[in-house]
């Protein structure tokens, strides 16, 4: 009997890094090849609940395994900052576990590890076998990262007071595969990196790391950002900068997600009328103020759109402006009157899949851009952090999919409640809304193409496959 290969899966310690590469996996199970999949304990616990756990997927095994993060365990307690900056220790600090497991599994032909998680070519390296890197954002996105240099030498970012210099305004067009894009949408978690940042200096280490990396996944499609792919691939001077995506965890039968998801929102919309329902989505870490929360409160109370909200339990900054009493009255105005309701987490793609969704007010976190994009809902963007502004910029402006809110510079960048009604309103009653929910349906089609057989994203997913089994990566 043939053996099959095993490939050792690692992502970086958040929920938005570890669907992508979840689903990977599965695919790859499916395609004959064995995965040990390993996450921080917390998070193997959260995900799957006991030490070691194995899942049959067709041809190949699935086997979770945790590994010590370093990181105490009340560190993740708080908010969102807590919780950010502990998944950014744990990242690092789960170096040397890794390693350790590493050496003690048999027949393991390559590591697949997030792009973000540079430790891990050193490690595959002294290993032996090749690392494949999995970039989860978009390749625009990878691009700034690439240019970081570039965009500090021209004042673009890593500049003190942007407020001060009129930089915001600034047009950008030197990233070669990048659309135009002005200073204010670029990446708001690079903008205050400057030079002597260590930040900046282990993001460029990460980024040219990539260059020793075997292959280089992307969760994109070629249609979407070909031009950017082939501007990759010269600064890395590879064809193996490839596109893999959308990877949508669909329904594998197992645990997907660190929160449980509530299924019953699903029967609520199957009450709703088509197309009616507004989803509201800040992801996994993203949180908002609570004059913020106020406004959208407001808006959408104004527009009587029937809405689903997935609000975990930090998503609301704490401060004075929006009380639990507030909210709580809110919850049960919303009840009564039936136009809405909150969940704590959803099972996002089925409920973006649902009949009666007619947009996605999301935070532009890029599973969330994706998996609007592959069900055809547009989406009404609020960025909040990471490489959301560039994302929502390219939603409203380049593909046309969705609309953004504008923000008030006088009230220091905020969203008014009359702002909120009317980009709600645009969407679902007026003509503009029309083209853009019709626009959202032809994306959805180019998706579809780009993951079926003969797609690009399948194309290139199999000839990874091939590389694994034969040895050829
Ligand atoms: N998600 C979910 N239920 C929720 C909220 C989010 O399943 O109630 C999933 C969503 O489908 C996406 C992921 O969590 O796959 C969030 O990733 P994204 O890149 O959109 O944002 P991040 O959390 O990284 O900011």
């Amino acid at each position: 009997m043939v053996e099959r290969p095993r490939v050792v899966a690692v992502p970086f310690p958040m929920q938005g890094h570890i669907s992508p590469l979840l689903q990977l996996s599965y695919q790859l199970a499916a395609a004959g090849i064995d995965i040990t999949f390993v996450n921080t304990f917390r998070n193997h616990e959260r995900l799957v609940g006991s030490r070691e756990v194995v899942s049959k997927h067709s041809s190949g095994v699935i086997t979770f395994m945790g590994i010590s993060d370093g990181v105490a365990a009340k560190a993740f307690d708080g908010g969102f900052n807590e919780s950010l900056n502990a998944s950014l220790v744990a990242s690092d600090e789960m170096a040397k576990p890794f390693e350790e497991l590493l050496w003690k599994l048999d027949g393991v032909s390559c590591v697949i590890s997030d792009a973000y998680l540079g430790w891990a070519q050193a490690v595959a390296n002294r290993f032996g076998v090749p690392r494949v890197a999995l970039w989860t954002s978009n390749v625009a996105y990878s691009l700034v990262n690439y240019h970081l240099p570039l965009l500090v030498e021209k004042g673009y970012l890593g500049v003190k007071d942007p407020s001060s210099v009129g930089f915001l305004d600034n047009l950008v067009t030197c990233v070669p595969g990048v659309e135009p894009i002005y200073a204010r949408d670029l990446p708001t978690v690079l903008r205050y990196d400057s030079g002597e940042d260590p930040g900046f200096a282990n993001r460029i280490r990460k980024i040219q790391a990539l260059k020793h990396a075997s292959w280089v996944l992307v969760n994109s499609f070629e249609e979407l950002e070909s031009a950017g792919v082939e501007s990759m691939r010269r600064e890395l001077g590879t064809q193996n900068y490839v596109t893999v995506g959308p990877l949508l965890v669909e329904d594998t039968g197992g645990r997907k997600s660190l929160w449980s998801e509530d299924e019953a929102c699903l029967k609520w919309l199957d009450s709703q009328k088509p197309g009616s329902v507004l989803y509201i989505s800040f992801g996994s870490i993203a949180s908002i103020a609570g004059a913020q929360m106020r406004s959208i409160v407001k808006g959408l109370g104004d527009t009587r759109q029937p809405f689903l909200w997935a609000m975990r339990k930090n998503l609301l900054v704490p401060d004075s402006d929006y009380s639990e009493r507030s909210f709580q009255e809110f919850m049960g105005a919303t009840k009564a009157q039936g136009q809405g309701l909150i969940v704590e987490w959803a099972p996002q793609v089925k409920v973006l899949q649902h009949r009666a969704l007619g947009g996605h007010l999301s935070h532009c976190g890029w599973n969330s851009v994706l998996e609007s994009m592959a069900m055809g809902v547009p989406i009404l963007g609020w960025p909040c952090v990471a490489e959301q502004t560039m994302n929502c910029k390219r939603i409203a402006e380049d593909w046309k999919i969705g609309l953004r809110f504008t923000t008030d510079d006088a009230k220091q960048q905020l969203v008014s409640d009359e702002e909120v009604a009317r980009v709600i309103k645009k969407l679902f009653c007026e003509g503009e809304g029309r083209e853009i929910k019709k626009r959202a349906r032809e994306f959805s089609a180019i998706v579809k193409t780009a993951v079926s057989p003969g797609g690009s994203s399948h194309r290139n997913l199999e000839r990874l496959v091939q590389a694994i089994k034969f040895g050829r990566l």
